[in-house]
């Protein structure tokens, strides 16, 4: 885990964010049905390298791609492929970005054309979850307030809330410590303080909350074979505030006043 001090590193922490956050909209937009993941990975790639950043995932452990891309039961660390959408599938696109040694990593979860309400709702509630999670951040809370806000959503739609996989620090690595549960007690865990970094990322399944990996020994799916939803922002607390450093630019200025 790095402490942050210097206004130049949390601005190379942004720029990767941006990065991230562009990547999203390109692929958010260019997915319908009949493209693959594979050429959206494409995509991801180009616009990574048209903002200057390097993925951090390609070759991350041996990962083959720039983005994660998660359709249906799949709920993280799917491998983009050639198999075409379909309209109905919903999607998780995870990205990570590298700006001058500095990581940003986010993730969205969307429908390839009109999904079932149940989907929505599940979708919808994630993001939620996610931003909820964001609200308790503040030098001071603790990790577990974070957990606990993220885990009152989920049991509020009696999802399954992934347990497996957790958020993260981030910085000169995309993975630091500490881990950012998606679940917990408010009050408990590490205290956040000014110059830290997290991923918070809720993964909830609309079946139970199990899982397991594949024979690629990269795509984690839902053990029930339900649909999953993952969404994920870096966040920073500067010494001018609580930044979503992965949001859209035109949510950034809504977040905290700038333009
Ligand atoms: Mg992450």
């Amino acid at each position: 885990m790095i402490t942050i001090k210097k206004p130049e590193q949390f601005e190379r922490m942004a720029r990767a964010g941006l990065a991230v956050a562009a990547v999203h909209r390109a692929v958010r937009r260019a997915a319908k049905p009949g493209v693959t993941t594979h050429q959206l990975d494409t995509i991801a790639a180009e616009v990574l390298k048209e903002h200057g950043c390097v993925p951090s995932f390609l070759n991350y452990h041996g990962f083959p791609a720039t983005i994660c891309t998660s359709p249906n039961d799949v709920i993280v660390h799917g491998i983009p492929n050639d198999v075409p959408l379909e309209e109905g599938d919903v999607l998780s696109v995870d990205a990570g970005a590298i700006f001058e040694r500095y990581h940003a990593d986010a993730a969205i979860t969307f429908g390839v054309g009109v999904v079932a309400p149940e989907v929505r709702q599940l979708i919808d509630s994630t993001e939620e979850a996610m931003w909820a999670g964001i609200k308790a951040v503040e030098p001071g809370a603790r990790i577990g307030d974070i957990g606990a806000a993220v885990q009152a959503v989920g049991d509020r739609h009696g999802y399954g809330i992934v347990q497996e996989y957790v958020g993260h620090g981030i910085g000169l690595n995309m993975h630091e410590k500490p881990n950012v549960p998606n679940f917990g007690r408010a009050g408990s865990g590490m205290k956040l303080r000014e110059g830290m970094a997290i991923c918070i990322e809720p993964m909830f399944n609309l079946g139970t909350h199990e899982t397991f990996v594949e024979e690629d020994q990269w795509t984690v799916r839902t053990a029930d074979g339900s649909m999953s939803a993952h969404w994920e922002h870096t966040v920073a607390l500067t010494p001018d505030g609580v930044r979503v450093l992965t949001a859209q630019p035109e949510l950034q200025a809504d977040l905290w006043g700038t333009g």
